[in-house]
């Protein structure tokens, strides 16, 4: 009887993994290394482009493994700041959108975690259609050296903060973070990393103890439970006073300040009663306040903050000896918020479908 023998993700293992996994084919481990190097350092898509191997070697590596590599199917660049949005299909069809910005200190990528999410919050574009699946460490990986292939220009700030909830995928997010500040691939630091969380508490101690040099965002959005449930259902489930000591505890583990995230909505979230409120929660905290003015997405009727409110709730924050930053808009011109280009995309493609 024919075994059918499933082929493994080439591109998701660590270096130990393809090792071992080298040696059992019958080779020499130190043809891992040359393997690691074309997939991790010169981002090849395919085996045939390893031209170090023998043809032999290549047709092993064929039939035990299958070789990620992200298809760019759509591409939107903004005139006023460069940003690129990209769309890209993973192998089974899904499609993901990672975002590309130009900073002063350097080239920036936000990547998703996920094909689409579950955690509900009502302002974001992304989980509408609930969660599809989760992303392979290099599904991860691959946003990033495709869009560093495609621009030509080297990528030093990564934020997790595409779709998707990162501790809902925790295991192949600590993967992915691993491998891409290898000093064997693309050698990011950690220090340029972050992940932003929605605030999933055993999630978040959980990565304070991976000893990481990562930089923890919260999306906090409210400086109490009440308003906090209105936008996210996450807070049903976890307390605003154990999500803030699960953020003191990372912390206290790594000595990394935290970065709150505040996506501020007119007339839910942005008054000086809030301002006020939110000054005596994060009092004493290590971290900044991010101010979001939220992107409006058309399934709901949330309004962003106007510029005069934008200001006080910042100004109060200041004057309270909270660090604050107003979040640059970057690529305001191929605007959309998080997941708008994929479900614009998801929306086009049905409508082919049903002309059919
Ligand atoms: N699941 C992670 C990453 C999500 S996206 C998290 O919740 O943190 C990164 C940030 O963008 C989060 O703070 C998220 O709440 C925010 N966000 C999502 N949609 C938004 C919108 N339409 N306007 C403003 N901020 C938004």
């Amino acid at each position: 009887m024919e075994t059918i023998m499933e082929k493994k993700d080439i591109k998701s293992l660590y270096l130990t993994e393809l090792e071992e996994a080298v040696r059992s084919l019958g080779d020499k481990p130190f043809r891992a290394k040359q393997i690691y190097q074309w997939l991790h350092e010169k981002l090849v898509t395919d085996f045939d482009e390893m031209s170090n191997l023998s043809r032999e070697l290549r047709g092993k590596l064929k039939e035990h493994f299958y070789l990620t590599a992200l298809e760019p199917v759509d591409v939107k660049i903004s005139q006023i700041d460069g940003t690129r949005k990209y769309l890209f299909r993973l192998a089974d069809g899904n499609v993901i959108e990672s975002v590309w910005m130009q900073y002063h200190h350097g080239n920036s990528v936000c990547i998703s975690s996920q094909v689409g999410c579950r955690m509900g919050c009502r302002f974001c574009a992304s989980t509408l259609d609930g969660l599809a699946r989760n992303l392979t460490a290099a599904e991860m990986l691959d946003q990033i050296y495709r869009i560093q292939s495609l621009t030509n220009e080297r990528v030093s700030n990564i934020v997790i903060m595409g779709s998707g909830e990162p501790m809902d995928n925790y295991d192949n997010v600590i993967r992915f973070l691993h491998m891409i500040s290898d000093d064997h691939g693309l050698h990011i630091s950690q220090r340029n990393i972050t992940v932003s969380t929605c605030g999933i508490v055993p999630g978040i101690r959980k990565l304070a103890e991976e000893d990481l040099q990562i930089t923890l965002a919260l999306s906090l959005h409210a400086p109490n439970d009440a308003v906090r449930k209105t936008l996210m259902p996450i807070a049903n489930r976890y307390a605003l006073a154990d999500v803030l000591d699960a953020c003191r505890y990372y912390f206290e583990k790594t000595g990394r300040r935290l970065t709150f995230e505040y996506s501020l909505v007119s007339k839910v979230n942005d008054n000086l009663g809030e301002a006020r409120a939110l000054a005596a929660l994060l009092k004493g905290m290590h971290g900044h306040v991010n101010l979001i003015p939220v992107n409006p997405i058309k399934e709901r009727d949330y309004v962003q903050s106007g510029q005069k409110a934008i200001q006080d709730f910042k100004n109060y924050l200041e004057k309270n000896g909270i660090n604050v930053t107003v979040r640059r808009e970057m690529g305001r011109d191929i605007n959309g918020a998080c997941g708008q280009l994929r479900k614009s995309f998801l929306e086009e493609e049905g409508k082919e479908v049903e002309e059919v």
